[in-house]
């Protein structure tokens, strides 16, 4: 009940919920989100529509030096190692995957600077297989809710997975990111004006205190 109470609340929130970085296909999401990495989507946004325009496919990317793709991502934070994994990953999805981003796991993670989450979202927005990508905001707003109630990002994914209809996992992925973002913040929670706060387990637990 109170799942999908919570799941109904945030649909009708945040009927526009969509993943925030730019792509218009599976090696421009996968790219986008190694350099979304500790920054946000807007410093990412703002630069890739010129790195794809520039270098369009993996193959693209090959010629480039480190110092030469460090000039195309300087503006990023942690921009010189994301530029040795997108290198490295280029050169991988030409050798090994005949130029095209592969759609399961496995061969997803085994590309530099691709963990689980990349894959989560790389998989769920760009292939359709759904999946619940668990970043900064989707675990704490996940855990004060309820949803899950999990020490670590690998258990509270299984919980999720566990308490959400698999046809929602990428939605709710969604959902609980911009409740994240322009309510449930991280220092200061706006709990005065969330909707969710009558089956909020963080909120009950402060009030009862
Ligand atoms: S009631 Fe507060 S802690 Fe709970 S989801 Fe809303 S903003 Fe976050």
């Amino acid at each position: 009940m109170t799942v999908s109470f919570i799941l109904s609340s945030l649909a009708r929130l945040y009927p526009d919920a969509q993943c925030a970085l730019l792509f218009r296909n599976p090696f421009e999401l996968l790219i986008a989100t190694i350099l979304a990495a500790q920054a946000t989507d807007k410093s990412v946004n703002k630069i890739t529509p010129e790195l794809f325009r520039k270098y369009p496919t993996p193959a693209d990317f090959l010629p480039l030096s480190p110092e030469e793709l460090e000039a195309s991502i300087r503006t990023i934070g942690l921009y010189k190692n994301k530029a040795r994994h997108i290198l490295a990953t280029c050169t991988l999805l030409v050798s090994r995957f005949g130029g095209e981003v592969p759609a399961d796991r496995a061969s997803l993670e085994s590309l530099p600077g691709v963990g689980r989450k990349t894959a989560n979202v790389v998989l769920s927005n760009a292939f359709g297989v759904p999946a619940i990508a668990v970043d900064t905001h989707v675990f704490r707003v996940a855990n004060r809710l309820g949803l899950a109630q999990a020490a670590t990002v690998l258990e509270t994914e299984r919980q999720l997975m566990g308490n959400i209809p698999e046809e929602q996992w990428t939605i709710a992925h969604h959902w609980l990111i911009t409740h994240g973002r322009q309510v449930c913040h991280a220092r200061k929670p706006a709990c005065s004006s969330c909707d969710l706060h009558p089956v909020c387990a963080d909120y009950h637990k402060k009030t009862e205190e």
